[in-house]
């Protein structure tokens, strides 16, 4: 067998790590070198490393009120101290061995886990005003013109074909930037982030308008990655990030950021997708060196297509003719596929 498989899927006694090994690995009729089983998906040197990176780092991502950092890392300067089930244990003697490693608790930066000033400060009633000041400000004005397409999702309507059905809840207040007497439309450019955000099932009866602008609407982007000399702990920056892909409890803040954008004259706001996170499959906020990567300019423009953008338009648009329906469709789902991968339970 070609030399350079070490390992192979059969090695491991933990299930989750050999499924994870039977996606990474590469199919090869000979013999394991470790386990001597012919029927496991081999693993290079590469892919052991990938498999690793995978399981014990992403697999043990801990998510914070704000923010989101991996538990568990691997180098080859510590020696191993985490403490896990016993198949697992005998598992990672194998990582230990081939790649030179050790596995151990990783204490984050504390910026990843949301302490960031901006950020300390929006969750502050008193000094809110002052960061808001600072995002219309520092975040650029887009356009969104006329023919743009963008859509919208409803799900159960009670008249499909009205176009009616597709402007804004005339019952505000459960959104992320709605509240009571402030109505917005949702939308998104990416009908797969319409889908994940009204969080539909197979039973559901799902209908999708496409809308178009009749008039230049003006709105805040704030899904742009902006220039700041600033370490990450004073960066409004990633502030931005975490509060948009935080959940509910941010809620509060982001209304009366909403509020705030509209008085200021803008007819909506481009924001982060809370399902940027889930879909990109990767780590949160990844650092190279303790740096986070949105600030490494190499880096800025993967960042930024990690980035899935939904729109916010604010007010009735369809009633008030901004928007225009240009068609409605029913939207039938063939399945729903959750994509997933495995990683360790600890032991206390
Ligand atoms: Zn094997």
């Amino acid at each position: 067998m070609n030399l350079k498989e070490k390992l192979c899927s059969e090695c491991f006694t933990d299930q989750g790590l050999k499924l994870l090994a039977e996606r990474i690995g590469i199919e090869n009729p000979e013999n394991c070198i470790n386990c001597s089983n012919s029927n496991g998906i081999k693993l290079n040197i590469e892919q052991i490393e990938t498999l690793a990176y995978r399981f014990f780092v992403v697999g043990s991502i801990f998510k914070p009120d704000y923010g989101a950092s991996p538990i568990i890392q691997f180098n080859e300067h510590k020696k191993t101290n985490i403490k896990l089930s016993k198949s697992l244990q005998k598992d990672i003697k194998l990582f230990e061995k081939e790649l030179g490693v050790g596995f151990f608790h990783y204490g984050p930066r504390l910026w990843m886990l949301g302490e960031i000033e901006p950020l300390k400060d929006l969750q502050d009633k008193k000094t809110r005003k002052s960061i808001f000041k600072r995002i219309i400000k520092e975040f650029p004005t887009v356009l969104l013109k006329e023919n743009e397409l963008f859509y919208r999702i409803r799900i159960n309507p009670e008249n499909p074909g009205a176009e009616n059905e597709y402007d804004s809840s005339p019952y505000p207040g459960k959104g992320r930037l709605d509240s009571e007497n402030h109505q917005v439309l949702y939308g998104s450019q990416d009908l797969e982030v319409c889908i994940h955000e009204c969080r539909v099932t197979v039973e559901d009866e799902i209908y999708v308008a496409t809308l178009t602008p009749k008039k230049t609407l003006k709105l805040l982007d704030l899904t742009e990655l902006i220039d700041e000399e600033c370490t990450e702990f004073e960066s409004l920056d990633l502030s931005i990030q975490m509060l948009f892909l935080a959940s509910k409890h941010s809620y509060e803040i982001s209304k009366e950021l909403s509020l705030y954008v509209k008085d200021k004259g803008f007819d909506g706001i481009i924001y982060p997708s809370f399902f940027s996170l889930v879909r990109s499959g990767k780590i949160p906020f990844p650092t190279v060196y303790g740096i986070s990567t949105r600030r490494i300019p190499q880096y800025k423009e993967f960042e930024k297509t990690c980035t899935i953008w939904n729109l916010a338009l604010f007010g009735s648009p369809i009633k008030d003719k901004t928007i225009g329906v240009k068609n409605i469709n029913k939207l039938v789902l063939n399945r729903i596929i959750y994509d997933y991968q495995f990683g360790p339970a600890e032991i206390n």
